[in-house]
């Protein structure tokens, strides 16, 4: 068993831990592929290393839609394999982390001229597959149903079905991923980058690792070393001396966060315009989120964000799937981008490209998992461990402990979700805590509320808002830097609290009580706090502020009128 808390000393330990030791792995990329890799590698007993070089989950894997796919679109592509898949993780992932895989009802609406057999026919094909269990079967809704979940939807409405899918929060999911990797003995850093490999007699034997808070190097040694690095997994490979057999095509998808108030909605709907423009809204607490667009993206990796063109387009949709309701782009609350790590296919757009993944070895004996999806990370472990075995000529089990040991909030003391959330929110009712935080707290926590209820016993204050009518309280901080490694505002304010994209203004006014309580924690200075604040000023520009009243003008607005 390895460490219990997961903070800047168990990063420091981690980080020197790795080069004094020869690991059995090196994972590179601290997204969900990497960080559920490290932890099935460790909960088989390997002796395994981690590093991200930014945060955990800052890549695509805290940018996607945010689903535990059952997977039924796959089916149009005739992807079975695919569907039983995604349909066996999303129970798996239910089991190990009931709080972050919360049931998300569908609305599939059909309009004039829509074939309701052909759709039906589907449906109950993925049902078979799904093995779906009775509350998941899709059921057959009337227009006027319809209306009742999504009440400005477009017309001629003319029934349509009703399935289940599944929304989670990805950071959290990867996080807690790394969490129990470290938990299980894993040496496990973020901010430490991979900057070149370790080659001996044309063997990898290890890679040389940049700490990107002290700009310390460290050189770790490790028989087998996977390259997780999603859509950065072309320029990873390209720091050894030979070439990805494949391209990696990264392709970009954005989504725009409205107010339920401006777009109501129980659940989620699939979209589709008059013009055939296809997309979903996914109602996440007070907010709904629009997707996406699927483009591929030639500009730099890091930090993608939301470009103008792909605002327009998605916000037109929304617009068209919605004409009652008079969305402008003064109604998007935020935006973000993220990118997909496909596999290139010659002659394919990225809409076309399959999603499945891919494991390539280099000469040099160098793995790169590529491809892929959130939902099936758990999978493209076990895939690559087949080959991990292979290199260390060693039978490693099994994955089955992945998909039965929780994840670190997921151990609900043998209550369903449900249940859990009933006692919890009494618990923070009775310490005074808003509906809305507890509401946020216990879907995203899970069984780790019980620390921030420890810390508010301590000291009341814990429990206190970061500022006036924020939902985040003072006690997130501290979790965030302490059971987290939350490094910086950016690692509390996006990944840990869900703020830059699910609060009105993005966490501004929550920003300088967190990065007092973080600079305590992480021993910032004055000038430091600035800088924190500063940067992550520019990063909630980046994300949006649209909204009339926000603080500052938008990076990303567009000027579009509402629809005639
Ligand atoms: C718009 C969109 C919507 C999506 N929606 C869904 C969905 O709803 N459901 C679903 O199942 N899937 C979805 N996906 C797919 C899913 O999000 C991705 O497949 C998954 O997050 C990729 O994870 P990853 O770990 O491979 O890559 P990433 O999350 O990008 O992780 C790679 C990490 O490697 C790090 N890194 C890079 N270079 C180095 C280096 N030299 N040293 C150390 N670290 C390095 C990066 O910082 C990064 O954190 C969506 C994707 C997108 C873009």
């Amino acid at each position: 068993m390895g460490i219990q808390t997961f903070g800047p000393p168990e990063r420091l330990a981690a980080l020197d831990g790795m080069a004094d030791t020869q690991l059995d792995l090196l994972v590179i990329g601290g997204g969900i592929t990497g960080a559920g890799l490290a932890r099935d590698a460790a909960l088989r007993g390997l002796v395994v290393g981690l590093v991200e070089k930014d945060d955990f989950g800052a890549g695509t894997s805290s940018r996607s839609s945010k689903l535990v796919h059952g997977g039924v679109r796959y089916l149009a592509y005739g992807d079975v394999a695919l569907v039983r898949e995604s349909a066996h993780e999303r129970k798996a992932l239910g089991a190990i982390a009931p709080h972050l895989v919360h049931a998300l009802p569908f609305v599939f609406p059909l309009f004039k001229g829509d074939s309701k057999a052909k759709f039906r026919v589907g449906f109950s094909m993925f049902d078979k597959l799904a093995d779906s269990k009775p509350h998941e079967r899709h059921r057959v809704l009337t227009a006027a149903e319809i209306r009742e979940r999504a009440p400005a939807l477009r017309e001629p409405l003319t029934g349509g079905f009703l399935f289940m899918e599944y929304i989670t929060d990805d950071a959290r999911l990867t996080l807690e991923n790394a969490i129990s990797a470290a938990r299980h003995g894993a040496f496990v850093a973020n901010h430490a980058a991979v900057t070149s490999f370790l080659v001996q007699g044309g063997r990898l034997v290890g890679a040389r690792i940049r700490d990107e808070l002290d700009g310390r190097t460290r050189d770790v040694h490790a028989a087998v070393v996977v390259n997780a690095t999603g859509p950065w997994a072309e320029e990873t490979i390209g720091l050894g001396d030979s070439a990805a057999p494949k391209h990696v095509l990264p392709s970009k998808g954005i989504h725009l966060v409205f107010h339920a108030d401006r777009l109501p909605l129980q659940g989620a709907v699939a979209l589709k315009s008059p013009s055939g423009r296809e997309g979903f809204a996914i109602r996440r607490w007070d907010y709904v989120y629009v997707g996406t667009s699927d483009v591929a993206h030639d500009g730099p990796l890091d930090h993608p964000v939301a470009d103008r063109d792909a605002i327009e387009d998605v916000l037109r949709m929304a617009q068209d799937c919605f004409p009652s309701l008079g969305l402008t782009d003064a109604d998007v609350v935020s935006t973000w981008a993220g990118l997909r790590p496909l596999i290139a296919e010659a002659g394919k757009a990225p809409r076309d490209t399959s999603r499945h993944d891919e494991v390539w070895r280099s000469p040099e004996g160098l793995l790169s998992i590529v491809g892929g999806k959130l939902t099936t990370y758990r999978r493209m472990a076990e895939r690559v461990m087949e080959h991990v075995g292979r290199e260390l000529g060693r039978d490693l089990g099994n994955s089955d402990r992945t998909a039965v040991e929780p994840l670190s909030g997921g151990d609900l003391g043998g209550l369903g979700f449900d249940a859990w959330r009933e006692t919890t929110e009494a618990g923070l009712a009775a310490r005074g805590v808003s509906p809305a935080a507890t509401e946020r707290i216990t879907w995203l926590y899970g069984a780790e509320v019980a620390e921030l209820l420890r810390l508010g016993d301590e000291d009341p204050a814990w429990l206190e808002p970061l500022a006036p009518g924020s939902v985040a309280l003072r006690g997130e901080v501290k979790l965030a830097v302490e059971q987290g490694m939350a490094m910086s505002l950016a690692d509390i304010l996006d990944r840990r609290t869900a703020l830059l994209l699910f609060s009105d203004d993005h966490g501004v006014a929550a920003a300088p009580a967190a990065a007092a309580i973080a600079g305590e924690l992480l021993g910032w200075d004055e000038g430091k706090v600035a800088a924190q604040l500063d940067a992550y000023r520019r990063l909630a520009v980046a994300h949006g502020m649209t909204r009339p009243g926000a603080a500052t003008g938008s990076a990303s607005a567009v000027a579009l009128a509402p629809p005639a």
